[in-house]
């Protein structure tokens, strides 16, 4: 351990985290951010279950951090109650939770499939009250612990043809704000990353279903429709929001709580 107070306010090393949404994207880089810096993580998300455990062999090998994998659908909330079962049985104590399972659907309210709403919705808010409410009475009888959702400037600003997404952002802004005041007297921090727009899975296919519902080109979706939103007129990389989630776990961090920590080139400070 570190002399220099800084280094130790940032020490993350031996904490036990579950991501959600963690075998692809944004989940992945922030998985792999928190194995490198010597925590324990449960990695959750659907996928190839062989192709996934090896993965996670190899991020435990290359790290030395525990890895495991659990594939509840954030979905059913009694599969998000066994995901804890399992954590707790294979992680022991629960220091953090990043909530960043997420869905969307780019269609106009009218013709929106009610299917499409309610799994939006279950996924993007409401796992994220169920891993909360799961590992609160934990975290506040320790006094240490962090949950970070991960919403998106969607959580601040609309888009028109989201409806579920920008719904479900916003509710999940209301429900971080509401959890860091519980937490607050009790060591417990909660907090929002909003990023803007990612290069990722879930984007490359908005760009496709974008161009089908605004009738225009790919190439047409990414600079006026995307990037044009974000000043940087650069896409945000999954690093930039990984470290900023291993920032949030620290103690460093000890005092953001409730906070919506917009990264994304400055969209919503037009
Ligand atoms: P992605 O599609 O690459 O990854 C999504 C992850 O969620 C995958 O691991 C997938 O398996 C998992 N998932 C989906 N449905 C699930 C379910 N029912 N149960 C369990 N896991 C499930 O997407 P991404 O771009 O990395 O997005 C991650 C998060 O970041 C989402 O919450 C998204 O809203 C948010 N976000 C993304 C961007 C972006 O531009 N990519 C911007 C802002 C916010």
């Amino acid at each position: 351990m570190s002399n220099n107070p800084l280094i130790t306010a940032t020490d993350i090393s031996g904490r036990n985290v579950i991501v959600t949404g963690a075998t692809s994207g944004i989940g992945q880089g922030i998985a792999e951010a928190l194995a490198h810096s010597g925590c324990n993580v449960l990695i959750n998300g659907l996928g190839e279950r062989d192709q996934i455990e090896a993965y996670c062999r190899e991020l435990a090998a290359s790290t030395g951090s525990a890895i495991f994998y659990s594939d509840a659908d954030m979905a059913k909330p009694d599969q998000i109650e066994a995901m804890f079962l399992q954590a707790r049985e294979e992680l022991g104590s629960i220091d953090g939770v990043v909530n960043n399972a997420g869905v969307q659907h780019i269609s106009a309210i009218e013709d929106f499939p009610t299917s499409q709403w309610d799994l939006i919705l279950a996924v993007n808010l409401s796992s994220a009250f169920h891993t909360t409410r799961l590992a609160f009475a934990e975290m506040k009888a320790r006094g240490w612990g962090r949950i970070i959702n991960i919403g998106s400037a969607h959580s601040l600003m609309a888009s028109p043809f989201k409806s579920a997404y920008v719904a479900a952002k916003h509710g999940l802004f209301g429900l971080t704000k509401t959890a860091a005041l519980e937490g607050a007297e009790h060591g417990v921090r909660v907090n929002m990353i909003c990023p803007g727009y990612v290069r990722t899975p879930l984007v490359n296919n908005q760009i496709a279903d974008t161009a089908r519902a605004r009738n225009m080109s790919e190439e047409d979706v990414i600079r006026k429709v995307m990037l044009e939103a974000q000043p940087t007129k650069e896409f945000v990389e999954i690093d930039e929001i990984a470290r900023l989630t291993c920032f949030l776990m620290s103690d460093a961090a000890r005092s953001i709580n409730g906070a919506e920590l917009k990264i994304e080139g400055g969209w919503c400070a037009q």
